[in-house]
């Protein structure tokens, strides 16, 4: 499948100068976003993962799917000042702008095998700072998967020792 012809580039959004990969005509193809996930599933199927951790709020579209096909939880991380139990908080930069991520604090077990998911993987940012709070909950980060990884923008060389996939590239 030629997920490519799914995915909408919009320029200039939402700061001149960046191409944005627009998911949602992939997502709104129900047969091509099952296959996505389907596809992702393989990608990670040698891997031992108990939880999924997804940052909001494209990474719940694929985070949360995977969880489910796999059996396991999912754990969304979230802007700030959104999860109603007590949480921790990391600052983090964007491709564009920058915020602040949050998880519960009982969101992961010690040692709990985890494994990120999210739409897109550019500089590598938000990743990073989903992989600090983890972390610092006690959990292993086991590996992180894409549906799109931004080659050009090399994030996956943030991430000394753990498994990136995508599976699509620029
Ligand atoms: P990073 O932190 O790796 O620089 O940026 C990745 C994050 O920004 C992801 O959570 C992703 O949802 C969002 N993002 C950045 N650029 C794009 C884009 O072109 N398309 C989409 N769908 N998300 C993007």
């Amino acid at each position: 499948m030629n997920f490519k012809e799914h995915i909408r580039v919009i320029p200039d959004f939402p700061q001149p100068g960046i191409r944005f990969k627009d998911i949602t005509t992939l997502l709104q193809n129900g047969p091509v976003y099952r296959e996505a996930i389907d596809q992702m599933k393989a990608l990670i199927k040698e891997k031992q993962i108990d939880v999924i951790a997804g940052p909001e709020a494209r990474g719940f579209v694929i985070g949360a799917p995977l969880a489910y096909s796999l059996g396991i939880g999912f754990i969304p991380i979230r802007k700030s000042g959104k999860l109603p139990g007590e949480t921790i908080e990391a600052d983090y930069a964007l491709e564009y702008g920058k915020d602040k991520l949050a998880m519960h604090k009982d969101a992961i077990k010690p040692g709990q095998k985890v494994l990120i998911a999210d739409d897109l993987l550019a500089t590598g940012g938000t990743i990073q700072t989903s992989i600090d709070l983890i972390k610092q909950l006690g959990g292993e980060v086991v590996g992180a998967a894409f549906l799109i990884e931004l080659s050009y923008l090399d994030g996956r060389s943030k991430f000394n020792g753990i498994d990136v996939v995508s599976l699509v590239q620029y």
